[in-house]
């Protein structure tokens, strides 16, 4: 055993409490400059750890460490997980009893927290603020920090009054921290926590961990249920929906089809949402169908996918509700499947949405992304860190990398739908949606196209080469790419001043050929029996022993009733399960073995590793898994 220092060093907090190995990224540098006094504002993505970036600082420094978080449901797992690491934490928030509340200020004056959750409104409370006036404060976190952005959909009125922390406590370190990226939130941050003297650490957003998928929207549910049956089998997943009413038909459908799945949005009632979220948090293989009011601050590590039904309105969100998968570092999965009617519909939302020209172009350039990011040719990651303004190569973990997508030249497609939607409003001054531009062009004789006589129309069935679904993938992405517009709320297809180059033959039209495309993980996870993602790099035997400590696991979080993730992530069973400890010191090697959790169920582990190596599933006994 190595000598213990005279002065605790960072990294052997980062070691003895969260048994973690060494530091990531830029977390040393931001935690020394912390320490020495500095305010700090943090871009980190989702599971980039962001966390330990403040815990550390208030560990270390003398007195509190107070963090400013709007999740108030999520305190009192921040803290149960912090105790389970033996780190003495508390929070006060509007959930709290009076009593409770005084207990906890009482062992925070009298210095027996590191570190304090506070829910941001308390900080105009003239009450809060004599309390914190009597701590000594290590350092203010300010976690979730793109919440000051009053164009954000996370805006918090109350972030608006956290100037006070530096007015207010002008000595004590400040560090904001956001996984929301773009220049403008940025500088919105610094203006309005007067945090121009601080450092600003950006890590790249990049999540090699996550494969990101994007596929046509056929028969949305049927393509759900394939991608949890085959891929993620007893996952914990997130799947996002626009709208209340499908989040809960897919809920209901999903259950239907004996999948773990609970619907979570706003029109629900408060505590069915804070009852659906806590069995999310705490049972194994839950899946979540929720709006975009779902998310935020879940720090659940486990999320094995997360799927979009229905597109995004811009890449900085979906990047966020996909970051939400794979915290640990696993492989992980984001899957959309988008078509047609999506574009159409976000369209429509954009042009009746209340707010200026200004905003509206604003809304309307990330759709813009949003399409081009789904049409690409090119690497999907490479598309969107480009969005962030990073460089990169093409990732080999993305469907067009694994199986690129063909271009068929469409300019001819192009020109005949567009000309049938120039002579239905020139010669006729009639506008239709993209149902009844197809049925012309593939000449189909419909009770709408007699009534109007549209088979009289030079273009009725010019299109027959096409079948109904390329013809509404050609419309989709002609959407997408500026050269066709939605005008109204009936989806009247429109034509753009870049539709007049096509039809004049002055530019070729280079369009995606529909694949279905499936890694070749999906076979992988087929053939070993279809269990959790999470532990597809595993052999038999190993995975064997992940699922035996998996119910250990399981048993043990409902005896202590907190989330699974607080007893050990999978990532650590995963380690146990490769490295088959035989002692305390070599269990104490895997990361995410600390202390404490040493202490408190490093015997159980230990106990069933020995068992079973006992039991037959040995590893050399077993055949090697079978590998597509
Ligand atoms: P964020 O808040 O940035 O989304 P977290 O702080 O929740 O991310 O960290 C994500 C995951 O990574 C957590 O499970 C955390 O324990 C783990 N983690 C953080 N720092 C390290 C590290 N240096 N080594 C290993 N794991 C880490
Ligand atoms: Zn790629």
């Amino acid at each position: 055993m190595a000598p213990v220092p005279a002065v605790t060093q960072p990294l052997d907090v980062l070691r003895a409490t969260f048994g973690y190995d060494g530091f990531r990224g830029d977390q040393a540098e931001i935690i020394d400059h912390l320490i020495a006094g500095g305010d700090a504002l943090v871009l980190m993505p989702t599971g980039g750890g962001k966390s330990v970036c403040y815990q550390i600082p208030a560990i270390l420094r003398p007195g509190v460490g107070v963090v400013i978080s709007p999740l108030i449901a999520l305190m009192h797992d921040q803290v149960t997980a912090l105790e389970a690491l033996g780190v003495r934490a508390g929070f006060v928030n509007s959930t709290l009893a009076s009593d409770e509340q005084r207990a906890t200020e009482r062992a925070a004056i009298a210095g027996e927290l590191d570190i304090l959750y506070l829910a941001p409104e308390r900080l105009g409370m003239a009450r809060t603020q004599g309390f914190l006036d009597r701590l000594q404060i290590s350092v203010f976190a300010i976690d979730e920090a793109h919440c000051v952005s009053q164009w954000g959909h996370d805006f918090r009125p109350d972030y608006l009054r956290l100037s006070i922390l530096h007015d207010r406590w002008p000595d004590v370190p400040r560090i904001a921290l956001t996984a929301t990226a773009t220049p403008a939130t940025r500088r919105e941050i610094t203006e309005r926590l007067a945090l121009d003297e601080a450092k600003v650490f950006v890590s790249s957003f990049d999540r090699p961990n996550i494969t990101y998928r994007i596929e046509a929207k056929q028969q949305p549910l049927k393509q759900l249920l394939e991608l949890i049956r085959t891929e993620h089998p007893g996952d914990a997943g997130i799947v996002y929906c626009l709208s209340r009413a499908s989040v809960e038909k897919t809920a209901e459908a999903l259950e239907r089809e004996g999948i773990t799945a609970l619907p979570y949005h706003a029109g629900l009632p408060a505590s069915v949402r804070s009852a659906n979220q806590n069995r999310f948090l705490r049972e194994d293989g839950v899946v979540m169908v929720a709006t975009i009011a779902f998310g935020m601050g879940i720090d659940k590590p486990d999320v094995r996918f997360v799927a979009h039904l229905d597109l995004p309105r811009s890449i900085e969100g979906y990047y966020q509700e996909t970051g939400r998968a794979g915290r640990d570092g696993l492989p992980a999965t984001a899957w959309m499947a988008y078509g047609l009617a999506d574009v159409v519909q976000q369209r429509q939302l954009i042009s009746s949405s209340d707010g200026d020209d200004a905003h509206k172009r604003l809304l309307s350039r990330q759709l813009d992304a949003m399409l081009a990011l789904c049409e690409t040719l090119r690497c999907r990651r490479q598309v969107i860190l480009d969005h962030f303004g990073e460089d990169a190569g093409a990732c080999g973990n993305c469907d067009t990398c694994l199986n690129p997508p063909e271009s068929w030249d469409g300019t001819v497609p192009a020109q005949k739908l567009l000309s049938t939607i120039v002579r239905l409003d020139r010669e006729r001054n009639q506008r239709f949606g993209a149902g009844q531009i197809v049925d012309i062009l593939l000449g189909k004789r419909t009770e709408r196209v007699e009534q109007w006589h549209h088979d009289r129309l030079s273009t009725f069935g010019i299109g027959t080469e096409l079948a109904d679904a390329q013809w509404r993938a050609v419309v989709r992405q002609l959407l997408a790419g500026g050269l066709l517009t939605v005008s109204d709320r009936h989806g009247t297809l429109g034509l753009t001043e870049a539709s007049w180059s096509i039809l004049r033959g002055e530019q070729q039209l280079s369009l995606r050929t529909q694949t279905a495309v499936r890694p070749s993980r999906t076979r992988r996870a087929k053939a070993t029996g279809s269990r959790s993602a999470a532990a597809t790099s595993l052999d038999a035997a190993d995975r064997a022993l992940f699922e035996q400590l998996r119910t250990w696991r399981a048993e043990t979080a409902r005896t202590a009733s907190v989330p699974a993730y607080v007893v050990f992530p999978d990532s650590t069973l995963v380690g146990i399960a490769q490295s088959r400890p035989g002692t305390l010191d070599a269990l104490a090697a895997v990361n995410g073995v600390g202390a404490k959790k040493l202490d408190q169920y490093g015997d159980e582990v230990l106990h069933l590793v020995a068992a079973s190596a006992g039991t037959g599933s040995d590893k050399t006994r077993e055949p090697p898994a079978p590998d597509a």
